[in-house]
């Protein structure tokens, strides 16, 4: 199968989440399974230090608004096994200091800069006369290729034939935008309806995508489910279950080339399920990099996360206090909302001994992070997939996490029965409220104190799980097929 995959980040080009590290390890993934995948992607001025040597191999023009903006296809010169990666250039948009933002807040031409991508990415398919099968739209910035493809392209022989499958990393960013920038979309006004892309008064990208792909997917089970709920759907939930037979969940992999602790770059030691001593040079490493003391048996409980609420920071907020007298030390590395950035420098400020912060992206710092910690907090208050927890086990970081979306789906509670069994692989809590969690961590901190034997069990039953994309990515291959049935018989109706 052909398939063109469109992504605003994809590691290592761009990252800002979990978007970046799903769009940098799938379509190798899929690639290894034979099918032919090129990624679309912009060049952004971050990108061009990381692989300055990308080549134009197509350029164009396309309409944003009244305008013809020009872009330029690079095939990426980094090795991305046998995917081909092609960023997309254009200077005003894409030659600036951050992603989708910068210090002040999002860039105000959002809604430009990512109508011009979608449709650059889209004609330089055409233009690198790659026949594509499918294309596998990500999140509101890619959300309009769908969307073209039915409104402006459905009688168009290079796209006529082509399917879509849209994934919806994370429900709350939904690409909206204020009705007056609707002329930018060089769409008719009748499709600004609340049956398309109106939503209460303003257009919504990611809807016209959720009414017009073949197939939705999101990035776990319990999330397709969440989502389809008043508390979990932002306002979408009735599309969303409209759509409920072409909506499936499958659970993000791991890059096992970028997330190995045997073989990891950015590690002081590397170690193993089979052979685990240089996790304690790790851990030693961690708490010399902090500047914390070593107090032997006093475990480490990390935290890698954007400083935003989804994430649970109301609930660390709450419980700090508490949490800081337990016999734990706590290192934080994360960027985000200022009050949280305040609060982290607070407890830092009463706790020197005990809490650790950085306030930074640094990937070789969530490295050692999840190596040298032997706890791995992630209380989000909802997660689509979340990829952190998923490193964790990997790396030997027992998983605390409030149980909901992927996390759900990839962390099983410490209860008795669970150890028992040798199926548990974490801790995990249902009510999202600050006491709830903190029994959580009481539990394994107890687990860890007093029976360190049950303890090592967990642990190495969690670096010992299989979470590569190769299941993952025949999962999409399955859902591509579905697509491509669909767009067939929309072809083709039957009389
Ligand atoms: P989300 O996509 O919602 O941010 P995920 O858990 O799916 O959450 O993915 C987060 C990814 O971003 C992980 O690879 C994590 O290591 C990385 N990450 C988050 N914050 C930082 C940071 N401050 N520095 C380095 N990496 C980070």
């Amino acid at each position: 199968m052909r398939i063109a995959y469109i992504s605003s980040e994809a590691a290592p080009f761009s990252k800002t989440g979990g978007l970046g590290d799903v769009a940098g390890a799938l379509p190798s993934a899929l690639a290894v399974l034979g099918h032919e995948v090129s990624v679309f992607t912009p060049y952004y001025r971050a990108t061009r230090k990381i692989d300055p040597k990308a080549e134009p191999v197509a350029s164009g023009a396309v309409p944003v608004g009244t305008e013809m903006v020009p872009w330029i296809a690079h095939r990426a010169s980094l090795p991305m096994g046998n995917a081909k990666y092609y960023l997309i250039a254009n200077e005003r948009y894409f030659d600036r200091e951050g992603i989708y933002g910068n210090a002040q807040g999002d860039y105000q031409d959002s809604c430009s800069r990512f109508i011009f991508f979608c449709r650059a990415a889209l004609a330089a398919a055409q233009e690198l006369k790659q026949p594509i099968d499918v294309y596998h739209a990500n999140d509101w910035q890619s959300a309009l290729v769908p969307v073209y493809l039915r409104l402006s392209f459905a009688a168009h022989p290079f796209f006529q034939d082509a399917a879509s499958l849209m994934t919806v990393h994370n429900l709350s960013y939904q690409g909206l935008f204020w009705h007056w920038d609707w002329p930018l979309l060089n769409l008719p006004w009748k499709h600004f309806n609340w049956r398309e892309l109106e939503f209460h008064g303003k257009m919504n990208l990611l809807k016209g995508s959720l009414i017009y792909s073949d197939v939705l997917t999101t990035v776990s089970p319990t999330y397709a489910r969440e989502i389809q709920t008043a508390e979990l759907g932002f306002g979408l939930e009735g599309v969303l279950g409209d759509r409920k037979e072409d909506l499936f969940g499958v659970v993000n992999g791991i890059d096992p080339l970028a997330w190995n602790p045997e073989k990891d770059p950015l590690l002081p030691a590397s170690y193993s399920a089979a052979s685990p001593a240089g996790k304690a040079q790790c851990h030693a490493a961690l708490l010399k990099r902090f500047e914390l003391t070593d107090d032997g048996k006093v475990p480490v409980l990390g935290m890698i996360s954007r400083l935003i609420e989804q994430k649970g920071f109301d609930l660390v907020a709450d419980a700090f206090e508490d949490l800081a007298r337990r016999d734990v030390k706590i290192v934080v590395l994360g960027t985000g909302l200022e009050k949280y950035h305040k609060l982290l420098q607070q407890m830092r400020a009463r706790f020197p001994q005990k809490v650790a912060v950085a306030f930074a992206f640094d990937n070789a710092l969530a490295h050692l992070i999840e190596a040298g910690s032997d706890l791995f907090l992630m209380p989000s208050r909802f997660e689509p997939c979340g990829l952190s927890q998923l490193y964790a086990l990997r790396y030997g970081a027992v998983p605390v996490v409030h149980s909901v979306g992927g996390l759900a789906d990839t962390v099983v509670d410490a209860t008795p029965q669970a150890l028992k069994d040798g199926t548990a692989t974490g801790f995990a809590f249902n009510q999202y409220n600050p006491r709830a969690m903190m029994d959580c961590i009481d539990r394994a901190l107890k687990l860890y104190a007093g029976d360190p034997k049950a303890w090592r069990e967990l642990q190495l039953r969690g670096m010992r799980q299989d979470w590569s994309w190769a299941k993952s990515a025949q999962a999409y291959v399955a859902l591509y097929e579905r697509a491509k049935a669909k767009a067939a018989a929309r072809a083709n109706p039957k009389p």
